[in-house]
């Protein structure tokens, strides 16, 4: 796979594929503006090698209608500012109107098409969409990790109808370092899982059982697991079609000799809307009226000592509803052990990464992943289907 690095962008008309879905509030307004900030070394690399850049994105889930709320157009006025120099925006993804401005660049400047996404042709990978999308593009990169498992015409099929194609700066940064996670790990490697749902993690875990020396899970996926050993979980969040799955991996991460942690103590609550806490459990049965929504203190001793003794750590999803300051301890205390822990430590997007930065403990991991589902398949296949368009090998 080519990098930014690799590729003659020199005066060359560059096409890249961007992350710019940012949080917006209720008036469309960007709550954060970190995902624009995070293509900066890419863009700032293309103006100092006077390529002319066109950024594509989605935001959000227009299902392939024009969406208003869902414009980029204030995303080019903020990147605009934060690149220091004007991009311009075009009302179109494809047609004579981008076409124009496309050919009216001059080297060292861009301009940002409109959501690709409000084509249905962008999710369903349409070739005809894609070399429309390549029309006058020179070079294809794409810097936008958080989008490389999805098989979208702008991620995988544009790469058929340009000149070369690689990664840019933010890409190579993601797949280092988790390659690293996944190649030749120091040991002891410890991965942490939670969050709400086993189903999405199978496939990483039954990777994890070949690789990792413990296993740490947490979140309302534990409490599938515990049903699958013939525990009385209450009220707490169970995957019921799963549990055949759980147990098949509980009985490989025995025979591999694969430490697999639940938790040891569990915050109860009666509901997630009543956001307080009803008390702290050592034991099964769970009261039938009370769910499980956060590790408890013994919990939290037990993971962050096999923390404390790791080399390698990959984490991925929150320990307890995170989102409801009563039940966060345990992912907040789980981010602080993670990062005092000296290891080489991977977070895996979306909600982990969002703790880590309520827990101000940022600075300390290795590497925030900006893709939370792509990072998970990443370690699972040790491939993505945006990688291989740009010639990636296992
Ligand atoms: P996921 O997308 O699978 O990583 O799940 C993230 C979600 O899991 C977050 O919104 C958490 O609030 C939720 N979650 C974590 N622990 C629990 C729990 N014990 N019960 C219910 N939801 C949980």
């Amino acid at each position: 796979m080519k990098s930014l690095k690799d590729l003659a962008v020199e005066g060359r008309t560059v096409l890249v594929r961007v992350d710019f879905n940012v949080p917006l509030d209720d008036e469309g307004r960007i709550r954060d503006d970190t995902r624009i900030r995070a293509s900066l070394p890419t863009l700032n690399e293309l103006v100092r090698r006077n390529a002319r850049f066109v950024l594509c994105s989605h935001l959000g889930r227009p299902k392939g209608r024009v969406v208003p709320k869902l414009s980029l157009r204030g995303v080019a006025a903020r990147l605009s500012e934060l690149l220091g120099r004007d991009v311009r925006f075009s009302e179109e993804v494809i047609g004579p109107k981008a076409s124009m401005l496309i050919r009216s660049l001059k080297d060292g400047e861009g301009v940002l098409l409109e959501n690709v996404r409000f084509h249905e042709a962008e999710t369903s990978n349409d070739e005809g969409f894609a070399r429309r999308l390549a029309e006058g593009i020179d070079i294809f990169v794409n810097d936008a990790f958080g989008s490389c498992h999805r098989a979208h015409a702008s991620v995988t099929a544009v790469a058929r109808h340009v000149r070369d194609a690689g990664a840019g700066l933010l890409l190579e940064k993601e797949v280092n370092s988790l390659s690293r996670a996944f190649r030749s790990p120091l040991k002891p490697y410890t991965a942490i899982l939670g969050g709400a749902k086993v189903s999405d993690k199978i496939p990483v875990i039954e990777n994890l059982l070949n690789k990792a020396d413990d296993i740490l899970i947490g979140g309302a996926m534990a409490y599938t697991f515990f049903k699958a050993r013939g525990e009385d979980v209450g009220k707490s969040l169970v995957e019921d079609d799963k549990l055949e799955t759980a147990r098949s991996i509980l009985e490989q991460a025995e025979k591999r000799n694969v430490r697999f942690l639940l938790p040891e103590d569990h915050v109860l609550a009666a509901s997630l809307e009543q956001a307080v806490s009803t008390g702290t459990a050592g034991a099964f049965p769970l009261p039938p009226d009370r769910m499980a929504v956060d590790i408890g203190p013994k919990t939290i001793d037990a993971f962050s000592r096999v923390i404390a003794g790791s080399k390698t750590i990959f984490w991925n999803g929150p320990l307890g509803v995170f989102e409801v300051p009563a039940f966060s301890r345990g992912t907040i205390r789980i981010a602080e052990a993670v990062a005092g822990s000296g290891a080489l430590s991977i977070v895996g997007g979306g909600d982990s990464a969002a703790a880590v930065s309520k827990a101000g403990v940022g600075d300390r991991i290795s590497h925030i992943s900006t893709g939370g589902g792509a990072s998970l398949e990443f370690l699972a296949y040790e491939t993505l289907p945006g990688l291989e368009a740009l010639g990636w090998k296992k």
